[in-house]
């Protein structure tokens, strides 16, 4: 079997094939993958076929057997009609704007909920910062307004960082598996109260 087959069936990258192959670098398996044709895709759902420039990027992606493991695909910007800017297009394996694929942020921010600090960092080789960074990202991706609709119990976590002088609230929803539902910087009263806020009098009665 060829390396880039082989690649193709673990990897399994949604809307992308990996055709040449892969390279091993000092940091890590490079993958690079080629999209399937398509038209762009602004992340606000807008598309066209129009390509107003392009560039090689990187995600860092999943370990692979101890090795670093990073994706590379050429990525394309577009001039949105909607957003009335140039934006770069959406790929099916990153969320927009980040560094590291939509697995690995879901990984990490499923570790945050169940873990400390130096189990993550040591176990996914991220700093702190970036999995703060991370967790936030995902809450605000996944989880619109009706993720508030029906909580009974939730636990409020403050998690520290940059030793100490930076704090993260986490707030998860025991009623399921402990699904983070809110997260912001900071952790004195005023974090909390832009959480109750959000939630609202009415449904803040029933927690
Ligand atoms: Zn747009």
């Amino acid at each position: 079997m060829r390396a880039a087959t082989a690649f193709n069936r673990i990897l399994r990258i949604p809307g992308a094939t990996i055709p040449f192959g892969v390279a091993f670098t000092p940091k890590g398996i490079v993958v690079g993958l080629r999209r399937r044709r398509g038209k762009l895709r602004c992340p606000c759902g807008w598309q066209t076929r129009a390509r107003y420039d392009r560039s090689v990027r990187r995600w860092r992606h999943l370990d692979l057997g101890g090795s670093r493991l990073w994706l590379q695909a050429d990525v394309r910007r577009l001039e949105c009609r909607r957003c009335r800017r140039v934006r770069t297009e959406e790929v099916p394996w990153a969320r927009p704007g980040a560094r590291h694929t939509r697995d690995f942020q879901d990984v990490v921010a499923w570790l945050a909920q169940r873990t400390d600090k130096t189990t993550i960092t040591t176990l996914l080789r991220v700093s702190w910062e970036a999995v703060a960074r991370i967790v936030a990202t995902v809450v605000a991706d996944q989880l619109d307004d009706a993720r508030l609709d029906d909580l009974y119990r939730i636990g409020v976590d403050e998690v520290s960082y940059r030793k100490g002088h930076r704090y993260l609230t986490v707030v998860a929803d025991h009623d399921r598996d402990g699904a983070v539902v809110w997260a912001a910087q900071g952790h004195d009263h005023t974090v909390l109260e832009r959480f109750y806020d959000e939630v609202g009098d009415q449904r803040l009665a029933r927690l």
